[in-house]
C-alpha cells in the first residue's frame, strides 16, 4: 500500500529529526505538503499515520495535510495550466503533451509544530 510506505518514510524522517534535537521536543503537528500528482489519498495517509505513530513519541501528533495543485507548464503557450486526466494531461490550449511539471509532485514536511519541554518546565515554576 502506497500510503503505508509513505508514512514509514515520514516517520523515519521525523524520528531522525527528533533524535537530533537535544531538547527532544514534543511534536504536536506535522504540516505535510502533498501534491495532487503523487496519487496519495489524504484520508488514507492520515489513517496510516495514526496507526504508525501509535506507541511512539509522535502518538499525540496531528498530521495536517496541505494539498498542492498539479500544475504544468506549456513551453509553446508559455503558460501554466492544470492538467486533466481526461485530456491525457495535455495542454488545453494547443494540446501539446505534458512536458514540464511546475508543482504537484511534492511530498514533504512543510513545517513542524512542537512544544519545547524546557520552556514548558520554566513556565510551570
Ligand atoms: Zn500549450
Amino acid at each position: 500500500m502506497h500510503e503505508v510506505d509513505m508514512t514509514r518514510a515520514l516517520l523515519i524522517t521525523l524520528t531522525d529529526w527528533w533524535e537530533a534535537q537535544p531538547e527532544r521536543p514534543q511534536v504536536t503537528r506535522v504540516h505535510l505538503q502533498v501534491g495532487d500528482f503523487t496519487c496519495v489519498e489524504p484520508v488514507s495517509l492520515e489513517f496510516a499515520f495514526t496507526a504508525a505513530v501509535r506507541g511512539t513519541v509522535f502518538a499525540s501528533c496531528e498530521l495536517v495535510i496541505e494539498r498542492v495543485p498539479f500544475v504544468a507548464h506549456c513551453p509553446r503557450c508559455e503558460a501554466n495550466y492544470q492538467p486533466q486526466i481526461g485530456e491525457a494531461y495535455a495542454c488545453p490550449t494547443c494540446h501539446l503533451p505534458l512536458t514540464g511539471i511546475v508543482s504537484g509532485r511534492e511530498l514533504r514536511i512543510a513545517r513542524l509544530e512542537y512544544v519545547d519541554a524546557h520552556l514548558e518546565e520554566s513556565l510551570c515554576t
